[in-house]
């Protein structure tokens, strides 16, 4: 089987002290990524923050200002879908606590940032619970989509700050919801602090997988499939070589689109650092030379399914021109771009 490579794209704001603004975070890096999938035939999934454009929804009779907002993200849905991109379930649970004053979003804390502190009531209409939040975002999306493509169905998750586990707690809501396909889980990655509790360290080194209700553990005719974010371990040539790259870039070429910040780590800086360096095949912050050696060392893992994994916030024009060499390389050999869900019928 000749390599595929699903391109997915988490969409929403910043989650830290400033969320930014969707002009920047969102329309002109899409509107740059719309370009450049539409040159090389690449067919994306979106990862699409539900709860933030819930907050947007619910927010404009209060606050007008929200009416722009509201319609960069439309905009951007149809983009993506009427250039054959495909939508799927993201969620930040911490949105439901945010408030909005003068054109700013504030997150007072971040107690509900995984899906698992919400309630565990069965009330498939109540948005604070784990039910209610998977349901209502699931239909919210759909509704969303359907306004472009009509009878438009959600099939694919992945948990907002990789926050899956325990995989149990959300097992039932997902699987009665079809969200079978779950793209959540980047092997090797740890990321431990106050906020986070996600360990990928156990996962098996395979490009997709069955699963019940534990992510990491294969399980034979499971009822959810994983196709796990690519990741990759940097050798020391790759990593002296990128920071040179980097480094001799322009300020200006690799200064990001979006205007916001990221969400305070707390007690993590130190820890990723003495963990070992597991790299996610990203468009964000790679070198050309990054992703093709992340690339490469995958295929000869035995992988044919591979997932890059980042976000437009993040995405620079110096992003874009590497990972459109990345593209140029993948197509001349052949690589197919296929979207998330269709890969996941290839298992
Ligand atoms: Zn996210």
């Amino acid at each position: 089987m000749k390599p595929s490579l699903s391109v997915t794209l988490d969409y929403e704001l910043f989650l830290g002290v400033k969320s930014g603004t969707p002009e920047n975070c969102l329309n002109t890096p899409t509107i740059h990524l719309l370009n450049l999938f539409r040159d090389y035939g690449v067919r994306a999934t979106v990862f699409f923050d539900i709860l933030y454009y819930w907050r947007v929804l619910n927010g404009v009779s209060s606050n007008p200002a929200l009416r722009a907002d509201l319609d960069i993200i439309k905009t951007n849905v149809a983009s993506f879908l009427k250039n054959g991109h495909e939508l799927e379930l993201h969620l930040h649970p911490h949105w439901l606590d945010a408030t909005y004053a003068e054109g700013e979003w504030t997150f007072p804390h971040y107690k509900r940032f995984r899906l698992h502190s919400l309630k565990t009531d069965n009330n498939p209409s109540d948005i604070n619970t784990i039910c209610g939040c998977i349901t209502m975002g699931k239909r919210l999306l759909e509704d969303l989509c359907s306004e472009t493509t009509p009878h438009y169905k959600v099939n694919a998750f992945r948990a907002g700050g990789w926050s899956l586990e325990p995989m149990k707690q959300l097992a039932p809501y997902l699987k009665e919801n079809g969200l079978t396909i779950d793209s959540s889980v980047a092997p090797g990655l740890v990321v431990q602090n106050a906020i986070h509790d996600v360990n990928f360290e156990s996962c098996p080194d395979k490009d997709g997988w069955r699963f019940e209700d534990d992510a990491r553990v294969p399980t034979e005719n499971g009822s959810f499939k994983e196709i796990p974010i690519s990741t990759f371990k940097n050798d020391l040539i790759t990593k002296c070589r990128s920071f040179w790259e980097k480094y001799t870039v322009e300020p200006n070429v690799k200064k990001i689109y979006g205007d916001g910040t990221a969400i305070p780590f707390p007690r993590s800086r130190f820890f990723q650092k003495m963990a070992p360096s597991v790299k996610i095949l990203t468009f964000e912050n790679l070198t050309f030379f990054e992703m093709m050696r992340g690339f490469d060392s995958l295929v000869s893992r035995g992988h044919r399914r591979l997932v890059m994994a980042g976000h437009p916030k993040y995405v620079s024009p110096f992003a874009i021109s590497e990972t459109e060499r990345f593209f140029s390389v993948l197509r001349s050999r052949g690589v197919r771009f296929t979207p998330l869900t269709e890969t996941a019928s290839t298992l």
